[in-house]
């Protein structure tokens, strides 16, 4: 019998499969992008040829590759560019000043700063910085400082008269300009502008945007990460076009599905989510915003209902921002009117974050089938402010994970990158220790098992796209796109998690990052 070569196999390791009927294997064959065989025996000649690659793991790891199911990646490509200005950097608004200063001497007068990190949080004054601030760092530039959650901005006296801010301006739809109480003059502190301030502001040039995107996917594969799903609520047709020109200049070498916002979905029409692997791009769900602007929904939920009903009817799927417990109910509201009108099964419909769940939303979502893509590693990078802020009520049914799987949701996870930082092994680490960087501890109650918190970053991240059948386990037939850790997550005492490491990532069947190189 004729029987096809691997040219790429890992023996002698320890794979993990997420495969509940053969979970452990010790030999993967791969040809071309995808697995050919799994077996629990040792290298086999039948399958490995004198043009056959044998990488001997010697019983390190191998586990599925990481999927980042919601991060934000041209946004996560020019953070590498911002000047770093959060808690690990500065402490004070005068370290940022100080910081803006340097930036300054280095860029001829005129050239836009942009700082990004910041956390009001973790400064000594315990408030946002003002224009007042970073003039005293520079009037010679504009500067654009942006906060963690990416919803604040920061903008100096140049850069508020080149983004048209003044006394007269009016507030957009959803935004915030806060002003100088005497003078009625916008102090700089702006909420929820950042889609305003992105169509006013010079964003980083094109060639920088592209270095850039370049630097985020080899981070990415570094992480073990070879898939995206790319969640910016302003995705449209023109950023799109952007995606398809990353992938087929060779810029950005992760696969990529990206979201379109709900303003493309005539746009959309007909078009069920998708990836083509010929260029490594696909598109995904529809992303609704919703948040609470002063105390009211934004959109009302008459109009959040309509939207959710109108992306239903057209067989696409809605992917509803909601963090708050108000908007995680408004959220719930839209889809079950949408799908009281047109019961369907298999929609997927997903809600992003979802911060606060109590068991009886847990259980609301699990019946109407909507999955849940969230984010465990905010309780690595902010836990400690969780437990400061949040309000018991609240702090009870943060990041409910555990609450969210027994009552059956699917739970995907993601980054949120630019706002955390990327790395899957410190969700998984925190997902299982319910433990800050600082090593606080919050709502342990919800911890979930390794294996589960695995399955988020891997299985259910590719469920959550609809792409389960090709990626996110290591079974013959599937995408041979794997890593190679240097311990095993299930074994290892969970304090360890947080210091395994990716030794070697591979994508469609090529070693695309390894330690070694
Ligand atoms: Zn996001």
């Amino acid at each position: 019998m004729d029987c096809p070569k691997a040219h790429l196999v890992l023996r002698n390791a320890n794979v993990i499969t997420l495969e509940l009927r053969h979970p452990r294997a010790r030999t993967i064959y791969i040809q071309g992008g995808r697995i050919l065989k799994v077996s629990s025996k040792d290298i086999s000649r039948d399958q490995a040829g004198p043009g056959t690659r044998v990488i001997d793991c010697a019983g390190k790891t191998v586990i599925p590759a990481f999927h980042d199911a919601h991060c934000h990646i041209p946004a996560y490509a020019e953070s590498l560019l911002n000047t770093d200005v959060g808690p690990a950097s500065v402490s004070s608004i005068e370290d940022m000043v100080v910081r803006v200063k340097e930036a300054a001497a280095a860029l001829p007068a005129g050239s836009w700063i942009r700082c990004a990190g910041y956390n009001e949080f973790y400064l000594n004054e315990k408030r946002h910085p003002t224009r007042h601030d970073l003039d005293r760092a520079t009037t010679a530039h504009p500067v654009k400082l942006t906060h963690r959650s990416g919803h604040a901005h920061v903008l100096n006296s140049p850069a508020l008269a080149l983004a048209g801010l003044d006394n007269e301006s009016e507030e957009p739809p959803g935004g915030m300009i806060e002003r100088d109480l005497e003078t009625g003059h916008p102090n700089g502190l702006l909420y929820g502008m950042g889609n305003y301030l992105a169509q006013r502001i010079a964003p980083a040039g094109d060639n920088e945007l592209d270095a850039a995107m370049t630097r985020a996917g080899r981070v990415l594969l570094s992480l073990g990460i070879t898939m995206v799903q790319d969640a910016s609520p302003g995705n449209d047709m023109a950023r799109w076009s952007r995606f398809i020109e990353w992938k087929r200049k060779g810029l950005f070498a992760p696969r990529v599905v990206m979201m379109f916002g709900a303003v493309e979905l005539d746009s959309l029409q007909g078009r069920q989510p998708f990836y083509d692997k010929a260029t490594g791009l696909g598109s995904g769900a529809v992303k609704i915003m919703i948040d609470e602007v002063r105390g009211s929904l934004n959109p009302p939920q008459q109009d959040l209902n309509r939207l959710a009903a109108d992306i239903h009817r057209r067989r696409l799927q809605a992917a509803l921002h909601a963090v708050e417990e108000t908007t995680v109910e408004a959220a719930a509201l839209a889809l079950e009117h949408a799908l009281r009108e047109a019961p369907l099964k298999g929609h997927r419909h997903r809600l992003e974050h979802c911060s606060v769940c109590t068991p009886a939303m847990a259980r609301r979502l699990a019946r109407m089938g909507a999955g849940v893509v969230t984010n465990p590693a905010f309780i690595y990078f902010s836990g400690e402010r969780y437990l400061s802020e949040a309000p018991p009520y609240q702090l009870k049914s943060l990041y409910a994970i555990n609450t969210m799987l027994e009552a059956g949701v699917r739970v995907a996870a993601g980054s949120d990158a630019p706002v955390a930082n990327p790395d899957p092994l410190k969700g998984i680490y925190a997902a299982v220790t319910r433990r800050a960087a600082t090593g606080q501890v919050v709502t342990p109650g919800e911890a979930i098992s390794a294996l589960d918190a695995l399955k988020l970053y891997t299985i259910n991240a590719a469920y959550s796209c609809f792409r389960e059948k090709q990626t996110g386990s290591i079974a013959k037939g599937k995408w041979a796109d794997l890593v190679i850790l240097n311990g095993d997550p299930l074994q290892v005492n969970p304090e360890e998690l947080k210091h395994l490491k990716v030794e070697m990532t591979v994508m469609d069947g090529e070693v695309v990052y390894s330690e070694a190189i």
